[in-house]
């Protein structure tokens, strides 16, 4: 049985504040144990506080003056914690892991053995797509498949993208690290190759006569727990949307600058078909937003509000071309409503840090504006870290679908605050999610598969069931109040908020992957660590 007592299983770096939770109300005497017998340092703890998110009593334990590498155990009481690691490097693999994911999610190519281990397969989705609708047929191979499924679907991958660019921008060690794909070695660093693989999908999915970008790809249904060479049904791709496009044209304006140096060519083109798709994205408004076409039923990636799709692109074409026009849009988007949100569904934040980098011309009374905003943002999420045992910006409410895609992203917001402010604290909490994210939550496991002791086994993906073996690296989704799926509703039924999790392949709800939840921690992970 997992004990009571949480830590951050994948391990601290020497200066790294450390803090472990224990659940009980009364204080205990608590030691830390190196490599199995030495006991440095112990003491004896406060009392428990009550947290409404677990239905629990817990206590901080804090040992961050442990700074000597090795191995540890937290002994409270009678209980032990997993062991864990000091050590400088103790990131670099989870980082990579998490990288190579988007390598190992390539479609429309065979993954070899030499690359894809585990999860190598045969060339997959490369057909011809059907236009819905239509009898006309497209090629739209390539990109990455989605999540758990074999969707491919753009307003997913542009806020990926969008966030491993500014992963790349926060720490540029990214660009060195070797990932061990088939580009490794050549001028262009892996990262950007492995992006570029997106972004030539996403180049594909642009109708070429009028700029408008179709809102996916993916067949009629989901398919079964096979490889996706298996899953032949025909592919359809769906009507073009507002959502997609402006997020296109965001991601593409974005993209200029990082592929200028490597290859020209490329970056023109993506300057181009950015500035088409931003001049026709108002044209293709349809009320409510897309909606699966007949018929259709994988994911929808409905978003009723429009706004802050065109808003984030307004600012980034600005901040990649200098047109005044969009400046003036973006501007008057801002007079009108500040927005938010690094997630598929809330994009503003992208905007407003487009804003706050460009080169170009600024005005100082919508740069303060968005400034007071985004700190205002990070003021309230501080106020919920402070009541939360697990130092993490949630309340009972929180925890929803995706819960730990809001949890990186809430992480990025408070690091918005420490850049604007210079306030520690607000870093300091930063981290803290990423604490959460390794470990140091009531659910008590890791939740990127592969790493950790308390493992994921189960995900909700694909490959990793045809595998019979969970694809490492893949940061999953978390607990979900809301009990989603049958899975949940057996397991979790009665459970504090904060502990509906359940490790199970048919958990959608609380075990599946996507591409843009682990963009979302190499984010994070690139702004704070
Ligand atoms: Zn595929």
């Amino acid at each position: 049985m997992k004990s009571k007592l949480y830590v951050n299983e994948i391990g601290y770096r020497p200066e790294d504040k450390k803090i472990a939770v224990y659940c009980g109300k009364e204080a205990v005497k608590y030691t830390i144990i190196k490599d199995g017998t030495e006991c440095v340092s112990e003491g004896v703890s406060g009392e428990g506080v009550y947290n409404s998110t677990t239905n629990d009593y817990e206590i901080k334990i804090d040992f961050s003056d442990i700074k000597e590498c090795g191995t540890y155990v937290v002994k409270a009481g009678e209980v032990f914690s997993v062991p864990f690691t000091v050590a400088e490097n103790v990131y670099e693999e989870v980082r990579k892991s998490l990288m190579r994911f988007f390598f190992l999610q390539r479609c429309g190519v065979e993954l070899t053995k030499e690359y894809g281990g585990d999860y190598a397969h045969k060339i997959c989705h490369n057909t011809p797509a059907r236009i819905y609708g239509t009898d006309m047929f497209k090629e739209v191979n390539g990109g990455w498949h989605d999540a758990g499924d074999y969707g491919r679907y753009i307003v997913a991958a542009a806020v990926t993208l969008a966030a491993l660019f500014h992963a790349i921008e926060n720490d540029e060690s990214l660009l060195k690290v070797d990932m061990q794909i088939p580009e490794s070695g050549k001028a262009m660093p892996d990262i950007l190759s492995e992006i570029r693989y997106e972004l030539e999908w996403m180049l594909k999915m642009q109708d070429e006569a009028t700029g408008k970008v179709y809102h996916k790809v993916t067949c009629a249904g989901f398919c079964d727990f096979i490889m996706p060479e298996y899953e032949t049904e025909e592919l359809i791709i769906c009507p073009f949307s507002l959502t997609a496009t402006a997020d296109f044209a965001a991601c593409m304006a974005m993209a200029v600058k990082f592929y200028e140096p490597y290859d020209k060519a490329f970056a023109d083109r993506m300057a181009d078909a950015a500035k088409r798709a931003y001049a026709v994205m108002r044209s293709i408004q349809v009320p409510g937003g897309f909606l699966n076409p007949e018929g259709v039923v994988t994911g929808t990636y409905e978003d009723k509000n429009e706004r802050d799709e065109q808003y984030w692109a307004a600012a980034e074409m600005y901040k990649a071309f200098g047109d005044e026009l969009y400046k003036k849009e973006f501007e008057d988007y801002v007079n009108q409503e500040i927005m938010h949100g690094y997630g598929w569904e809330d994009v503003g934040s992208f905007g407003n840090l487009a804003y706050l980098s460009t080169t170009y011309p600024t005005d100082e009374t919508v740069s303060r504006k968005l400034r007071e905003a985004m700190v205002e943002k990070a003021d309230l999420l501080m106020k919920k870290c402070e009541a939360n045992n697990f130092d993490i910006s949630f309340d009972e409410n929180d925890f929803i679908w995706g819960s730990n895609m809001y949890i990186a992203e809430n992480g990025s917001h408070l690091f918005d605050a420490y850049k604007i402010t210079g306030d520690e604290k607000y870093l300091e909490a930063a981290k803290e999610h990423i604490q959460y994210i390794f470990g140091k939550n009531p659910c008590n496991v890791c939740f990127i598969t592969g790493f950790g002791t308390n493992q994921v086994l189960e995900p909700h993906h694909r490959p990793s069931a045809a595998a019979k073996k969970a694809m490492p690296g893949m940061l999953i989704g978390g607990p979900d109040s809301g009990l989603h799926d049958p899975d949940a509703i057996r397991d979790c039924t009665g459970l504090a908020p904060a502990k509906c999790y359940t490790d199970k392949l048919l958990s959608y709800s609380t075990n599946e992957v996507t591409i843009y939840w682990n963009s979302a921690l190499l984010m994070l992970m690139a702004q704070v660590l």
